[in-house]
């Protein structure tokens, strides 16, 4: 694939590798091993030293396909699937710490990634101190000698702060740590973190990439030393490979990335002016929207918001939950990402497991409700979110955008 090729045209073309049967859509390879020629053919492929598919815990013929997809659209020298995004997280911390060593993350990180680093790792010896995402000097401050890993997520869900990639890329790198993004939220059509200095970008591609609800997978993005060389190593040992079937599916989903998420954004953008119009509302959360105070850092290093739009109704829980229960068409569930538009109460579902207190730190309030912007009809979602909001008390505060004008 000619590397000068438009993202547009990778997204649809690279990876493909035609078989003997010159099928135009790409080949879905349902094979746990693979056939040699020889014994001798047998031996050179297990020493790794003729190339080629042994077994698909190792790697995939489709596998690869959608690991040379996405490593095209980031424009990264090397890309590895995994099983899912969890797996991916799994792998970098594995690939890139060990027993002693210490990471510096984002306290706005995926629910489930700050339970393995809090929880779980410790088993391991390794120890995690967590940081404000917004504030460069306390990720400056918590880095010890020990520290390997730095790990963040922009924006964060459910509140969307933006985390300055550049700066926290060149805090690790003085430390001579590595720094990885998980880019779930942006993916590689709004936001390109190795080039903003960042060594690894992960993805749950369960999310925007496959876009369509149906499987689980996920990605590490970097240089070919470290996600050739360390990680790949260790996944083809421990096992958390993308199947097949998964791999194509998602193979597919890069095709209409940009489609899919440019219209997303549009109609979340959208929304978010209108929920901010609406006197329920206290509050709006969208990186795009004049009230966001790090709306110029987003604006710098993404190429537009993002489809999730977050907002504060008037009335706590109660009626928080009177406006999810009043939807009709948005899909009450915590997934994000899907053309089908969602509606969560982060405090209750995502965010329920953590001490009211921890919530209230982490602006998590009774009242927050998020919505993954799908690709329905925006009066539609507007009308849906309407019927709840109608019996909603109005705010005494003007929101956040008007207070700010
Ligand atoms: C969903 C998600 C993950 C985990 O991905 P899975 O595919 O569910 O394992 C990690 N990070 C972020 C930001 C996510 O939204």
């Amino acid at each position: 694939m000619r590397p000068d090729f438009h993202p547009d045209t990778l997204a649809v073309r690279a990876g493909v590798n035609r078989s003997q049967f010159q099928e135009h859509a790409e080949a879905m390879y349902l094979t746990s091993s693979f056939v040699f020629k020889n014994a001798a053919q047998a031996a050179a492929r297990f020493a790794e030293q003729e190339p080629g598919d042994t077994y698909s815990r190792f790697t995939n013929p489709t596998v690869t396909a959608f690991q040379e997809r996405l490593a095209a659209l980031e424009n990264a020298p090397a890309c590895l699937a995994t099983s899912s995004g969890m797996a991916a997280i799994l792998c970098t911390v594995m690939a890139t710490a060990q027993a002693g060593d210490h990471i510096v993350a984002s306290n706005g990180l995926f629910g489930a990634t700050t339970q393995m680093l809090s929880n779980i790792m410790p088993r391991f010896g390794i120890r995690t101190t967590f940081v404000d995402t917004t504030d460069v000097d306390a990720w400056r401050a918590a880095i010890t000698p020990q520290t390997k890993l730095v790990f963040t997520e922009t924006p964060t869900n459910p509140l969307l702060q933006i985390c300055d990639i550049a700066a926290v890329a060149e805090i690790a790198h003085q430390a001579g740590a590595l720094l990885a993004v998980d880019n779930c939220m942006c993916t590689p059509i709004l936001q390109r973190p190795l080039e903003l200095g960042a060594d690894l970008v992960i993805y749950s591609a369960t999310k925007y990439i496959d876009g369509q609800g149906r499987v689980l997978g996920g990605a590490v993005l970097g240089s070919k030393e470290i996600v050739v060389g360390k990680m790949y190593p260790l996944m083809r040992t421990i096992g958390p490979t993308l199947s097949a079937f998964n791999a194509w599916v998602l193979l597919k989903g890069l095709e209409t990335l940009r489609l899919r998420i440019e219209a997303q954004c549009a109609s979340a953008l959208q929304l978010a002016h209108w929920l901010e119009a609406q006197p329920q509302i206290t509050r709006v959360f969208h990186p795009s929207l004049d009230s966001h105070p790090q709306r110029e850092l987003a604006a710098r290093q993404q190429r537009h918001g993002g489809a999730i739009v977050s907002f504060e109704v008037t009335g706590g829980r109660t009626a928080a939950w009177h406006v999810v229960d009043s939807t009709e068409m948005l899909s009450i569930t915590a997934n994000l990402g899907d053309v089908k538009s969602t509606i969560t109460h982060p405090a209750s579902t995502t965010h329920g497991r953590i001490t009211p207190e921890a919530r209230a730190r982490a602006g998590i309030t009774e009242g927050l409700l998020r919505v993954s912007v799908g690709l329905e009809h925006l009066e539609d979602i507007q009308a849906d979110l309407a019927r709840g909001l109608a019996a909603l008390a109005h705010s005494t505060q003007p929101s956040a955008s008007l207070r700010s004008a």
